[in-house]
């Protein structure tokens, strides 16, 4: 196989898919989607809707254990109530820290987790679909270019020059995502981006109002159904 795909089930990862399996063919392309201890299983549900759709091979890795002490309010057992709000609403006062939705260090632990099962499947390239609305304020840090700098270094190097990250998006706003998608034809009716895990998104966490933004500034109605469209 030749990419392996980061691959949540959300719009951001969707995308990637669509883009390896355009450069690559289906039957190239191995989509790997985590259980991080989410409180909810929708995303993971899509993933696997996502992956029929597309005809891809996926695996699911179960890393629940390591963030088990975590207080992040995406996490099973946290206290913390998921906010709502915007991300720049969300880091008002923050200081520099990440808002609470940041899982500690994921995306490092995603793509180190990545390229080892990219190895063993003779993949040669990680994709995964962090993008700058994300970076913004230091809202997720392991989403900025410099961490993308750094971790595409380590992952080189430490798999001996035999597996290269990807982010296409890493420069670009959410609607560029979007766009991209649109271009490629991508299911976004299938995809969950929302924190909640209710039986509609619920159009107020920080993620549902950036994907709700980018596909305004696209022209075009997001087709997946609110709770709250305000
Ligand atoms: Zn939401």
């Amino acid at each position: 196989m030749k990419a392996l795909v980061l691959f949540s089930g959300g719009l951001d990862s969707t995308v990637c898919l669509a883009k390896a399996v355009k450069e690559y063919g289906a039957d190239e392309v191995l989509a790997l989607s985590v259980y991080y201890g989410q409180k909810h299983k929708k995303e993971l549900e899509a993933s696997e809707k996502i992956a029929a759709y597309y005809g891809v091979k996926r695996l699911e890795l179960d890393l629940g254990e390591i963030f088990k002490e975590s207080t992040c309010s995406l996490l099973e057992g946290s206290p913390e109530e998921i906010p709502h709000g915007d991300y720049a609403e969300q880091l008002v006062g923050k200081d520099g820290a990440p808002v609470s939705t940041y899982v500690p260090f994921r995306n490092g632990l995603f793509i180190s987790s990545a390229a080892a099962v990219a190895i063993s499947h003779g993949c040669s390239e990680v994709y995964y679909g962090i993008h700058a609305d994300d970076a913004a304020g230091n809202a997720y840090p392991d989403t900025s270019s410099l961490f993308n700098k750094a971790i595409s270094d380590a992952v080189y190097i430490g798999s001996g020059n035999a597996v290269k990250v990807v982010a296409p998006f890493v420069e670009a706003g959410k609607e560029k995502v979007v766009e991209e998608g649109i271009r490629l034809g991508v299911p976004f009716k299938l995809t969950w981006s929302c924190y909640e895990g209710e039986e509609k998104a619920c159009g107020r966490c920080g993620t549902c109002l950036d994907r709700k933004k980018a596909f305004a500034m696209n022209g075009i109605k997001d087709p997946i159904e609110y709770m709250h469209d305000a």
